[in-house]
């Protein structure tokens, strides 16, 4: 049996937009994660890059959202400015004419921009641990409703002194959450950070 987007349990409206993206099949990490995350299961991922790992994380999340919550929903942390907007700019393109607002904050942009985004409604943040502590410091991120949070270049994040912020912001997050870990390398200090954070996490 040949393996698609629709037999991971995708949508119609999933699956047409992937189409529309040249996504004819999806990569091996996809095919092991989607299913899981849509099964509502918390995933460990290790793989190169290059592999899709942001279509295996992003995917569920569109088909499970809310379209009519207006509150922070999913949190994807990145290491660094630049990944956080390669991987708000995939979102976007998956989610093509279903309405749900992406915002992505890291430093050195204007946080009162970031701030009046935030006022709005925004369905998704994307962003590097540091801004993201000091958005919620101020209030103005608040993460009650969450349901999913997503660690992108986890061992990135670790080799440049995020980890902390890292837990910091997990902590602050509501323990029904589900919680995707993705690493290159699986050092010490992440597997403790998957101990402490993830829920019998399938890998
Ligand atoms: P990773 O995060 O694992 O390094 P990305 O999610 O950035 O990888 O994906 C790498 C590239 O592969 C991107 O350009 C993405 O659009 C493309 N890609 C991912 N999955 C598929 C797929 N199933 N079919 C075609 N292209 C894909
Ligand atoms: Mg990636």
């Amino acid at each position: 049996m040949t393996i698609t987007f629709q037999s991971l349990g995708l949508s119609d409206a999933c699956v047409q937009q992937l189409e529309t993206l040249g996504f004819t099949a999806p990569t091996s990490i996809q095919e092991e994660a989607i299913p899981q995350l849509l099964a509502g299961r918390d995933i460990f991922g290790q793989s190169q890059t290059g592999t899709g790992k942001t279509a295996a994380f992003s995917l569920p999340i569109l088909d499970r959202i809310d379209p009519d919550n207006m509150n922070v929903q999913a949190l994807i942390l990145t290491p660094t400015r630049e990944l956080a907007q390669q991987v708000a700019e995939a979102i976007k393109d998956f989610t093509g004419n279903r309405r749900l607002y992406v915002l992505t904050v890291y430093g050195g942009q204007s946080i009162d921009r970031q701030i009046r985004s935030l006022q709005k409604g925004v369905q998704i943040v994307v962003g590097t641990p540091g801004r993201i502590i000091d958005l919620m410091d101020r209030k103005d991120l608040k993460f009650d409703q969450l349901r999913w949070a997503v660690l992108d270049e986890a061992d990135e994040m670790l080799s440049m002194g995020f980890i902390d912020d890292v837990k910091k912001i997990l902590q602050k997050t509501p323990k029904e959450r589900q919680t995707a870990c993705f690493s290159a390398t699986m050092p010490r200090e992440i597997r403790d950070l998957i101990d402490r954070f993830l829920n019998s996490p399938v890998t």
